[in-house]
């Protein structure tokens, strides 16, 4: 493979690499964070062909000044008429025969156009997660970008925990949040932002609510930003008043977890193996049952996207992989407690990304 200074060109080059190694001569890509990916082309509509001998996108006229402008080795075609209609007359006059196409993402009446306008000779094979492959390893392009925003995540974390009071409502430190991050220039939040209270902390994907945070409780914030199209996510959990040495014990444990999961993050170690590291801690002290969830996913283009740290992952992480660790428990009618941070799996052992304190904050 030719070095290249564009990472589009790699990348193109690299899905060209693992497309003839599978002896398939195209791939419809629709998905547009994998068409943003490959192209750097980041309109919400837009169909992008990848095969010998240049990658072709096609937009509609709304795109077409913004595709010319930002996108990078492909060859930008502008259609007036239904997009993948204009790629099926395309495939058909270049001959091609056998084509691949994202059964994830590509709608069953897409796939009817494409197929009805092609002629009978050309065939398409579904052939999700090759570039979803390819892009569970990051470049390095797309770890400053990650590392950016994740520094960016945590500097707001930061300066929120300052702000939080008895009394001020969950959605009130969402949107401290979210504010905040905008003006650090992010593009705003990578998912919903979580603050969860009290008992409504025993819910692992509570959404924010109305009610006010009182003494006596934990408190769940587990936010990240987007910057540059890539994104973090992190958790901590503070205190509402003076902590009970019951609840110190969790927290420690939940810490302990984290810190497992983290310690195992090296090249080459399987995903079911970060996982078991996590919920063996917990194990130790008596609460894997309370630990709900898988231990990590990865972050990137997507808020989740490979590899998934669970049970059962056989995948083997490699350097440039970027995946969350996350253990948590769970107690009904408690609370809960879950500490994340997003981790780069690098060569010389685990980065942080999301780079902030962990002890037990508590606020008064
Ligand atoms: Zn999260
Ligand atoms: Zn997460």
């Amino acid at each position: 493979m030719q070095a290249d200074s564009s990472p589009f060109k790699a990348r193109q080059a690299r899905l060209q690499a693992l497309l003839e190694e599978r002896r398939l001569p195209a791939l419809v890509v629709t998905k547009p964070a994998n068409i943003f990916y490959l192209t750097n082309f980041r309109g919400s509509a837009g169909v992008a062909v990848v095969g010998p001998p240049k990658p072709v996108l096609w937009v509609d006229p709304r795109y077409t000044v913004q595709a010319r402008g930002s996108a990078e080795g492909v060859q930008v075609r502008e259609e007036k008429g239904r997009l993948l209609e204009a790629v099926a007359r395309w495939l058909t006059s270049k001959r091609l025969r056998r084509v691949g196409y994202e059964d994830s993402h590509l709608t069953c009446r897409g796939l009817r156009e494409l197929k009805e306008t092609g002629d009978g000779r050309l065939r398409f094979r579904p052939s999700s997660g090759l570039i979803e492959d390819l892009r569970s390893v990051k470049d390095i392009d797309e770890i400053s970008r990650i590392r950016e925003a994740g520094h960016l995540t945590a500097a707001v974390l930061g300066e929120v925990i300052g702000k939080i009071r008895p009394g001020v409502r969950e959605s009130e430190v969402v949107a401290e949040i979210e504010y905040r991050m905008r003006r650090r220039g992010a593009e705003g939040p990578a998912f919903e932002t979580i603050v969860a209270s009290g008992p409504r902390a025993a819910l692992p994907h509570a959404r924010a609510s109305a009610k006010p945070l009182a003494r006596s409780e934990l408190v769940i914030l587990d936010l990240g930003a987007i910057l540059a199209g890539y994104r973090a996510d992190m958790t901590r959990t503070i205190y509402v008043g003076e902590p009970s040495r019951c609840v110190r014990r969790l927290y420690d444990a939940v810490l302990e977890g984290q810190a497992c999961a983290i310690e195992a993050l090296r090249d080459g170690v399987r995903a079911m193996d970060v996982d078991a590291a996590a919920r063996k801690a917990l194990r130790r002290r008596g609460l894997a049952r309370h630990f709900t969830h898988s231990t990590g996913h990865g972050v990137g283009l997507e808020i989740h996207e490979g590899p998934r740290l669970g049970r059962g992952e056989k995948t083997r992480l490699k350097s440039g992989c970027v995946v969350t660790a996350e253990p948590g428990i769970y107690l009904e009618g408690f609370g809960g407690i879950r500490i994340e941070d997003t981790v780069l799996v690098g060569s010389e052992g685990p980065e942080i990304l999301t780079p902030a304190p962990k002890d037990l904050t508590f606020i008064s």
